[in-house]
């Protein structure tokens, strides 16, 4: 199956009470039992509810994977894969990394003694000199938010390999539209379907996807055991949005193209961050891995003023200012002041996230429209 048959069909099958296309919405927490413990594969819907199933088939399937995991939001699916190690291990992460990631590694585990290494991955060879013999895991976030860094998941994987480490890569920006991380060597998927899977900014939930057996119980017990899962409703919503995904994405890359180059030409613009331009440092990277490039794109003004960044974004009209990114409306940040707020401003500063940095999700609405906006509220 092609993947734009397998956005649609990938892990389905007719609901066998009455034929429902759709899998219904089990809003149940329990099921009944003919003897105790016979049951049709249903106990408790912490352990497994059929509309999560569904869902978590789904996102097996456009992965690559054998083997899906859906969690209560994004951050609950990653706690699920450090709860994978104990104090001691360490962790080699990207430095330029989603701030509640960074939040979650260092105030939570990082108190609880696993060890983070935020390294520069643009060149993914130089990661081998951070790996010691407590080394675990490779945390890998591509493009890079809001940075759009591109890092090579193939050379992370051969080093993973060779050290005998697990690879995770948070493919929440590129979406398995335009890269299957696990088809590159990498073990764990994960997402924030918050964003492009979910597509519609109504529903908030993480997925994890691997190909081994072994690594996916060992994930299963986690979010049993930790029981951070996520409602059927909210599985629902997010199988809906998946259906959709090959053409929402195909026109969020159309729609980013056009934006990135009309801002790249703009005369108040200082840098468009946009990894299908060529002279992108990771240009090659990004032009192997991934079929098209996306519709997240930053930028910065000349001269770099806070206050006239905060003016832009506040007079931007239809593109709306707020946290978040993936659906199909446009979105525009400020990094600074939002998502990055939690970062130290000197830390963040190091990995370019300066005062005039602007993020834009490019939606999918008509892009005269979108370039229009920008054009009145940038002047
Ligand atoms: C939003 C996001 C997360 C966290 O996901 P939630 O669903 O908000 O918990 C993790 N990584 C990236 C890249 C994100 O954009």
């Amino acid at each position: 199956m092609k993947f734009n048959t397998k956005t649609i069909h990938g892990g389905q099958k007719v609901d066998p009470a009455f034929g429902a296309v759709m899998p219904p919405i089990y809003q149940t927490t329990t099921y009944a039992q003919s003897t105790p413990g016979s049951h049709k594969g249903y106990a408790y819907s912490r352990s497994k509810n059929p509309t999560r199933t569904a869902l978590e088939n789904a996102v097996a399937s456009i992965e690559n994977g054998n083997y899906g995991l859906a969690f209560g939001s994004g951050l609950a699916a990653i706690d699920a894969v450090i709860k994978l190690l104990k104090p001691g291990d360490e962790v080699i992460s990207t430095n330029d990394l989603y701030g509640g990631s960074y939040r979650l590694f260092t105030a939570i585990f990082q108190e609880l003694g696993i060890i983070f290494h935020f390294v520069d991955m643009g060149n993914a060879s130089d990661i081998e000199k951070y790996v010691t013999e407590n080394t675990k895991l490779i945390w890998v976030e591509t493009p890079t938010n809001p940075m759009m860094r591109v890092i090579d998941i193939k050379t992370c994987a051969a080093i993973s390999k060779k050290h005998n480490l697990l690879l995770a890569v948070d493919n929440t920006f590129a979406t398995p539209y335009l890269q299957q991380p696990l088809d590159l060597g990498a073990d764990i998927v994960m997402h924030s379907a918050t964003k492009y899977l979910g597509g519609h900014s109504d529903v908030v939930l993480g997925v994890l996807v691997v190909k081994d057996k072994e690594l996916a119980n060992k994930l299963y017990f986690i979010q049993n055991a930790s029981g951070a899962i996520c409602g059927p409703q909210d599985s629902f919503l997010v199988l809906r949005g998946i259906k959709t995904l090959h053409i929402r994405m195909q026109r969020h890359c159309e729609n980013g193209r056009a934006v990135a180059k009309y801002l790249s030409e703009h005369d108040k613009i200082e840098n468009v961050y946009w990894p299908g331009f060529e002279n992108h440092p990771n240009y090659e990277i990004a032009k192997t891995q991934m079929k098209d490039f996306g519709g997240m794109i930053s930028f910065t003004t000349k001269g770099n003023n806070y206050e006239e960044a905060i003016k832009i974004v506040e007079n931007l009209k239809i593109f709306t200012l707020a946290e978040s990114l993936g659906g199909v409306e446009s979105l525009a940040g400020h990094p600074a002041s939002m998502t990055h707020a939690s970062i130290p401003k000197e830390e963040r500063e190091k990995t370019g996230v300066v005062d005039s940095l602007i993020r834009l999700s490019v939606g999918i609405e008509d892009v005269d429209d979108l370039i229009a906006d920008l054009k009145q509220a940038i002047g």
